[in-house]
C-alpha cells in the first residue's frame, strides 16, 4: 500500500450488467467502430457487463458476411483493445455475438434484413450514428419507415453536431421529426472521462469547495486542452473546421459549464442539463481582442515527419486555426467580474487536460511583504495522470524567519485508489449509459444550439476582420500573444506540462 492510500478503503469495482440490449451500429466498418466503438463494447463483455443474449450489429455499404465482419472486429480488438491479448474463449464468445447487414443509408440495400433482425426482440434497441452527419437525416428517415423507429428506439449521434446555429438546428429538426430528444444520445466523448465525472463529485460530494466556488474568492480559471499530435489524416476535415468548431465549441464548453454550473438539485439528466444550458446562455460574447488564434509550423529539425499545418491541410493560404485562446465572462451573480481563460490546439509542448481554479490572495499578509503573495491553485487533471492537486502555502521548513513557500496535495487517482480501479474508458461507460437509458452525460438539443450561438458570431467576427492565425512553434504552448494576453490582464498561463 502506497502512502497515498492509507485510510483509503479497498476499491471493489461493482459491475453490474446491463439490460439484454441490441446494438446496431451504422458505420461499423469505419475508423471511429474499430478504434473505440467495438474495443469498448469487447472490454464490457470481458467485465461482464454484457448479457449474453446482447447483439451488436455491424451495418455499412461493404460487401461482407458475418465471418468477415467478425474478422475484422476480431483485428479491431487486437490493434486498438487493451494491452493484454484477450483470452481466445472470451473473444469467441464475444464474436458470437456480433454479426452484420450490408446496408445503404441513402438507398434500400439491406434495411428488410436489419427489419427482419430487429423484429419484436423484446430488447433495447439502440442505433448508433457512427457515420458523416451528412447521413444522420436519411438513417433516421430509414429507420421510421421500416418500423425501426418506435418509442423506446434510441439513436446515438457523434460529433460534429453542426457546423454553426443554423446547420445544428437543422440536424435537430430533422431527428426531432422521427424521434423524440429523449430518443437522442448526443455524445461528446468527453464527458464520459472519468475526471470529467469526478469534477461533479469533488464540487457536489465536498463542503469544502463550495462555500468558496465564486467571484468572491476565485480570482480566474483556466481551461487547457493541450494535443502534441497535428491534424494528421483528418486535414481536408480539419480545415474546415478549426479548433474553435472542433474543441471549443463542444468539450471545452462541456468543461466550463461543469465547473461553473450551479448545484442542480439532482443528480438527473435534465437536472444536470438545465444547469449547464443556463451557464452557455449567461456567456459574455467574446471581444476581438480577447481571442487569439494560432497554426503550427513544421518541426524544427523534422519538417519531413511534422510538417506545418498549411502543409499538413494541402492549402498554403489556408485561415484554418490549429491553436485558440480566449477570455470570456459569465454575467451571472456567482461569477461576474471571474475571467474564465480557454486555451486548446494542437503540436503542443505536451498532451494535457486540465482544469485550473486560482483562488484570489489573503486580503491581507500577517507576514509582511517579505513573504510574498501566495494563492491556493486547485488543479483537476483530466489527462493523462487523472487526478487533483490543491496547491497550499506553508512555512519553508527551518530557521531564518517565517518564509512562506507553496506545495502541492496531489492527489493522483491511479494511486490512490489503486490497482483495484477500473479504468473505464468514455466510449464503452457511455454506450453502457445509452443502453441504461441514462442521457445525464449526453447533450442536449437546446444546450447545442445555445454553445453554437455563443461560437458563431466569434467566428464570424475574425471572419469579417480577414484575421489571419499567427504562427506557433511545433512542441511549444501556442501563441506568443495568448502569453500577451494573460499577461495584460496581469496572469499566466499555467505550463502544459505531461
Ligand atoms: P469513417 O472511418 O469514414 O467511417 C464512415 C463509416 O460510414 C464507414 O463504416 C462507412 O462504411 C460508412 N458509410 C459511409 N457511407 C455510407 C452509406 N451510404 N450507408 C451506410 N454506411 C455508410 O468515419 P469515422 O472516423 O468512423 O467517423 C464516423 C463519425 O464519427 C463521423 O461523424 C465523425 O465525425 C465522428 N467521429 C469520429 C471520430 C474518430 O476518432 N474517428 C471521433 C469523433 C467523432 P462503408 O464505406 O462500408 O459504407
Amino acid at each position: 500500500m502506497t502512502k497515498h492510500q492509507e485510510g483509503i478503503p479497498h476499491m471493489v469495482s461493482r459491475v453490474i450488467q446491463v439490460d439484454p440490449f441490441d446494438l446496431v451500429i451504422f458505420g461499423g466498418t469505419g475508423d471511429l467502430a474499430r478504434r473505440k466503438i467495438l474495443p469498448g463494447l469487447f472490454r464490457r463483455f470481458c467485465a461482464g457487463q454484457m448479457p449474453a443474449s446482447a447483439r451488436i450489429i455491424g451495418a455499412a455499404r461493404t460487401d461482407l458476411d458475418d465471418a468477415g465482419y467478425r474478422k475484422m472486429v476480431a483485428e479491431a480488438i487486437a490493434e486498438f483493445g487493451s494491452e493484454h491479448t484477450p483470452p481466445e474463449a472470451k473473444l469467441k464468445a464475444f464474436l458470437g455475438q456480433v454479426s452484420y447487414v450490408a446496408i445503404d443509408a441513402r438507398g434500400d440495400t439491406g434495411w428488410a434484413a436489419l427489419q427482419e433482425i430487429m423484429k419484436g426482440t423484446g430488447k433495447v434497441e439502440a442505433y448508433y450514428f457512427s457515420v458523416s452527419p451528412a447521413l444522420f437525416g436519411d438513417l433516421a428517415e430509414r429507420l421510421q419507415r421500416w418500423g425501426m423507429a418506435d418509442q423506446d428506439a434510441r439513436i446515438v449521434v457523434e460529433k460534429p453536431f453542426g457546423r454553426d446555429l443554423e446547420t445544428a438546428r437543422t440536424l435537430n429538426a430533422t431527428l426531432a421529426k422521427y424521434f423524440s430528444e429523449s430518443q437522442v444520445y448526443r455524445i461528446d466523448h468527453y464527458l464520459g472521462k472519468e475526471t470529467v465525472q469526478n469534477l461533479m463529485a469533488v464540487r457536489f460530494g465536498n463542503m469544502l469547495f463550495e462555500p468558496l466556488w465564486n467571484a468572491q474568492y476565485v480570482d480566474h480559471i483556466q481551461i487547457t486542452v493541450a494535443e502534441t499530435v497535428g491534424v494528421g489524416g483528418r486535414g481536408e476535415y480539419y480545415d474546415k473546421s478549426g479548433a474553435m468548431r472542433d474543441m471549443v465549441q463542444n468539450h471545452l464548453m462541456q468543461l466550463l459549464c461543469l465547473i461553473a454550473m450551479e448545484p442542480p438539485a439532482r443528480f438527473d439528466p435534465d437536472a444536470v442539463r438545465d444547469e449547464k444550458l443556463k451557464v452557455i446562455r449567461a456567456l459574455d460574447p467574446v471581444l476581438p481582442h480577447h481571442v487569439v488564434r494560432g497554426q503550427y509550423e513544421a518541426e524544427k529539425g523534422n519538417a519531413g515527419a511534422h510538417p506545418s499545418y498549411r502543409e499538413a491541410v494541402g492549402d498554403p493560404r489556408s485561415k484554418t486555426e490549429s491553436f485558440i485562446a480566449l477570455k470570456t465572462q459569465i454575467s451571472n451573480w456567482r461569477w461576474s467580474g471571474t475571467p474564465f481563460y480557454l486555451r486548446t490546439g494542437k503540436r503542443m509542448s505536451a498532451r494535457s487536460s486540465e482544469i485550473t481554479v486560482v483562488f484570489k490572495e489573503t486580503p491581507h499578509s500577517i507576514f509582511g511583504a517579505e513573504a510574498g503573495q501566495h494563492r491556493n491553485v486547485l488543479s483537476i487533471r483530466l489527462q493523462p495522470n487523472e487526478g487533483i492537486t490543491l496547491g497550499v502555502t506553508i512555512k519553508e521548513p527551518g530557521p531564518g524567519g517565517m518564509r512562506l513557500i507553496d506545495v502541492p496535495l496531489d492527489m493522483t487517482f491511479s494511486e490512490a485508489l489503486g490497482e483495484g480501479a477500473e479504468h473505464v474508458d468514455a466510449y464503452e461507460r457511455l454506450i453502457m449509459d445509452v443502453i441504461r437509458g441514462n442521457q445525464t452525460l449526453f447533450m442536449r438539443g437546446d444546450e447545442v444550439e445555445a454553445a453554437w450561438a455563443w461560437t458563431d458570431p466569434i467566428i464570424h467576427g475574425w471572419e469579417a476582420r480577414g484575421d489571419v492565425p499567427k504562427p506557433y512553434e511545433s512542441g511549444s504552448d501556442g501563441t506568443t500573444d495568448s502569453q500577451e494576453m494573460m499577461r495584460r490582464d496581469g496572469r499566466n498561463w499555467r505550463e502544459v506540462s505531461p
